[in-house]
């Protein structure tokens, strides 16, 4: 069936709503479409223009950077290459609860400001400030990104979102009409995924035929399978779909690939700074969103690391109202070197590997995902549960439920010879033979926890 409304709503509906509005996401979009692919000198010259803009500024108009910078005896003229950033310290979510007032600009009236605040799985809650040309901006990013899955300006959409959720209720008229005729959006709900509510969605899918489908990784995952096992030959034509939020294993892409029949590329982003890297169809690692943010992946002195993975950090080049810098977003990352083959210079990240308090650390830094102590457990029949805690750098604690407290003790040599290879040999290891293991206050039975990378 031939979209009418398709190029009319590109050409016509769509620049002419936002011009309308004075929102400049499509000159925007146009110069994010070229630099994406200037030579690696020229971007890395205008990032370092950005990047000195935004610490100049925010020397001048903060009270918080000023202050940090001039205890380091450093001036915003000291940034003359993008390394330098790492001569301001690291900006953690707990300096912004006890330093916000000082870092919000003194330029920007506080109800010119957007207030928002992050959730993440951390549990606490973030608040933060944005001014309005910044979330404008924001969509521009996104729109380059999501064009990388063929959809285009015009082509219908379709959300597996829940963040949205508490605004549903509310949502206007005029958001409707919005959602529907300007932005061809449609949202389906993350959090009432039932066999029948999954039926609708294939309904209203197979109608309504999107370009692509933006979902929660999990959600996606969770829906393929119901596709896979109750309607493999779907009528749903996707010209690509993007995972986001959560992390999106190899498993799991494959799954929700074989259903949709096409392919799925991850993304990485956050509500604080927005879009932060996302995959082109090579899937070769993320393509890091380098004219409007500066990645970094740092070891725990606070400096790049040049393989492997570290702690992530974002300067947003664009936050004037509350300027992020160096900000810790509690993620892991690993780097990568390689380039990718699709001809866009912006440098790519090699992947996400998971909230940063699900590593424990070695005694020379490194991070080991916890998963890997869980595997050491496996097939252990004397072990009916277990929780290792990395209490700091040389202790860690290991609760044990054992099948039968009588029994010998000898596997244990193996769990802590393994252990200590990989976290050295200096590591001090407390067997703690309990009788039962609870679950954390949210529910969750966290079977290892790390309490030295949050
Ligand atoms: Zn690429």
């Amino acid at each position: 069936m031939i979209d009418l409304l398709r190029p009319i709503n590109k050409h016509i509906i769509y620049p002419l709503y936002y011009w309308k509005n004075g929102d400049k996401r499509l000159k925007r979009l146009s110069e994010l479409e070229q630099s994406q692919y200037l030579s690696e000198e020229d971007l890395n010259q205008l990032r370092l223009e950005r990047l000195q803009r935004i610490v100049a500024y925010a020397f001048e108009n903060t009270v918080y950077y000023r202050e940090i910078m001039l205890e380091r005896g450093i001036k915003p003229v000291d940034i003359k290459q993008l390394s330098d950033i790492e001569k301001l310290p690291v900006l953690t979510k707990s300096t912004i609860q006890d330093r916000m007032e000082d870092m919000i600009s003194s330029q920007y009236p506080r109800e010119e400001l957007i207030k928002d605040s992050s959730g993440g799985s951390t549990g606490e809650p973030t608040v933060y400030f944005k001014n309005i040309e910044r979330h404008n901006l924001r969509r521009a990013d996104q729109i380059r990104h999501d064009r990388w899955t063929g959809w285009d300006i015009g082509k219908r959409k379709a959300l597996i979102w829940g963040a949205q959720r508490d605004l549903k209720a509310v949502q206007s008229f005029r958001e409707n009409i919005l959602s529907t005729y300007v932005e061809r959006q449609w949202e389906l709900d993350a959090f009432e995924m039932s066999d029948s509510e999954m039926s609708e969605f294939t309904h209203l899918l197979e109608n309504l035929q999107p370009s692509m489908i933006l979902g929660y990784a999990n959600a996606l995952t969770l829906y393929a399978k119901f596709l896979t096992k109750n309607k493999p030959d779907h009528n749903i034509n996707l010209d690509g779909i993007v995972s986001s939020a959560e992390t999106l294993t190899e498993e799991k892409r494959q799954i929700v690939e074989q259903a949709f029949k096409c392919k799925v590329l991850n993304r990485y982003g956050s509500r604080e700074v927005g879009l932060i890297a996302s995959e082109c169809k090579q899937q070769s690692g993320l393509h890091i969103n380098a004219e409007n943010i500066l990645l970094e992946v740092v070891d725990t002195t606070e400096t790049a690391v040049s393989q492997g993975n570290g702690d992530i950090l974002i300067t947003d080049f664009w936050n004037f109202g509350m300027p992020l810098i160096r900000y810790k977003l509690g993620d892991v990352g690993k780097v990568t070197n390689s380039k990718c083959v699709c001809g866009r210079t912006l440098p790519l990240l090699g992947s996400v590997e998971g909230r940063s308090g699900d590593f424990f650390v070695s005694d020379k830094g490194d991070k080991i995902h916890g998963e890997y102590f869980t595997h050491l457990f496996y097939e252990l029949p004397e072990v009916k549960q277990f929780q290792m805690i990395q209490e700091s750098l040389d202790l860690i604690t290991l609760n044990i439920v054992e099948s039968n407290p009588i029994q010998s003790k000898d596997y244990l040599d193996k769990i802590i010879e393994k252990t200590k290879n990989m976290l050295g040999q200096n590591i001090q290891i407390t067997p703690n033979f309990v009788k039962e293991i609870k679950p954390t206050a949210t529910g969750k039975l966290l079977f290892t926890i790390s309490k030295v990378n949050k």
